[in-house]
């Protein structure tokens, strides 16, 4: 058992949390990481409207009776969404972890704390953990430079970010970026973490609703097979390496850059999940972490937590044992 301040927080058994992933955190995910022991994560954003989350909500209760979270994430949008409305249904829904992350959260922040909730806010600096620490909130997800999606914009790895983070911070956090197996795991709990989010481990699962040939990609794919988007207008993003991104990217450097609007119709989340809906892995922009090169099969997420859970404890008996060897010597 690897118990935790997370693990005890959360109410869960094992402290592997499904990070929220635009058109993948769905309700056969989310039930089936909540039922393996983690903490499964709506992606609220996902839902065309806050009514559309409450269904949600209501279909993943039906799947599991576990604990589970929603995720919201305040970025750059196409069509800017009514954040407080979707807030106000999974709270009303009975939610009572949430998943913060982007600009701004604030004001989320402390209606989920009035409504008694738990929150997780995602950060990718030091500086933006302790300013969510003072809001208030719970536990962070400290994002690595290694993640799929968001990174931010100082590009600080997980092995330097994780340790700077347990010496900074009071409160519990979450290594997330880079970590897709049991030896992510155990290095994250020895840098201080209490606990991991995995994104990208997890589209690669039975549960996971995408494509099964987005699936074969990812398991095909090799640590090289990401870049970044939008680092010309401060909004970076990871994603997979195909032609459009390679486009996007080659239009942001021609002199003088590119606009958002040259590029929207290249990068539009509408566009994307047709990737996931149709299995063409070149057809649009899809998120991906380096640990692309980690992943090797399409487990059950019950098969991957149950696995990692037993390997991470072998890992950390092993490392035990090496000090014994070494006062022998
Ligand atoms: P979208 O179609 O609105 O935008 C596509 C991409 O362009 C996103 O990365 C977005 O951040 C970026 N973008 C939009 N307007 C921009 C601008 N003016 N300047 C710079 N970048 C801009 O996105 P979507 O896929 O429909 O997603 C809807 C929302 O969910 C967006 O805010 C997106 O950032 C967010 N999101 C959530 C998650 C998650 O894990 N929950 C992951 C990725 C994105």
């Amino acid at each position: 058992m690897i118990e935790t301040r997370v693990t005890r927080l959360l109410g869960i058994r094992v402290p592997i949390v499904q990070g929220g992933m635009q058109w993948v955190g769905l309700p056969p995910l989310v039930a089936a990481v909540s039922n393996a022991g983690g903490l499964g994560v709506l992606t609220a954003l996902t839902q065309p409207s806050p009514q559309a989350l409450r269904e949600a909500i209501r279909e993943t209760r039906k799947r599991t009776s576990k604990n589970f979270g929603v995720n919201i994430t305040l970025l750059p949008s196409i069509n800017p969404p009514d954040y407080e409305g979707y807030a106000r249904a999974a709270v009303e829904e009975g939610v009572r972890i949430f998943e913060t992350a982007g600009n701004n959260p604030g004001p989320l922040i402390a209606y989920f704390k009035s409504q008694g909730c738990t929150v997780i806010h995602k950060c990718t600096t030091i500086r933006h953990g302790k300013s969510a620490e003072k809001k208030g909130v719970d536990i962070l997800s400290v994002d690595g430079f290694e993640c799929a999606g968001h990174p931010g914009e100082e590009d600080i790895g997980g092995l330097v970010l994780f340790a700077r983070a347990a010496k900074e911070l009071k409160i519990p956090f979450i290594a997330s970026g880079g970590i897709a197996d049991s030896r992510g795991f155990a290095a994250a709990l020895a840098l201080g973490a209490e606990g991991i989010n995995m994104g990208t481990r997890f589209m690669c699962t039975v549960e996971s609703s995408i494509h099964q040939n987005i699936k074969e990609k990812i398991v095909a794919s090799t640590e090289q097979d990401t870049l970044h988007i939008f680092r010309t207008l401060h909004n970076t993003a990871r994603v997979f390496k195909n032609k459009v991104s390679q486009q996007v990217v080659a239009l942001e450097r021609r002199p003088g850059g590119a606009k958002f609007e040259e590029l929207r119709d290249l990068v539009s989340g509408a566009r994307g999940r047709l990737v996931y809906e149709n299995g063409d892995p070149e057809y649009g922009i899809w998120s991906a972490g380096v640990t692309l090169g980690l992943i090797d099969d399409i487990p059950t997420c019950e098969e991957l937590v149950v696995r990692m859970e037993r390997e991470t404890e072998e890992i950390i008996e092993g490392l035990g044992k090496l000090r014994t060897r070494q006062a022998k010597l």
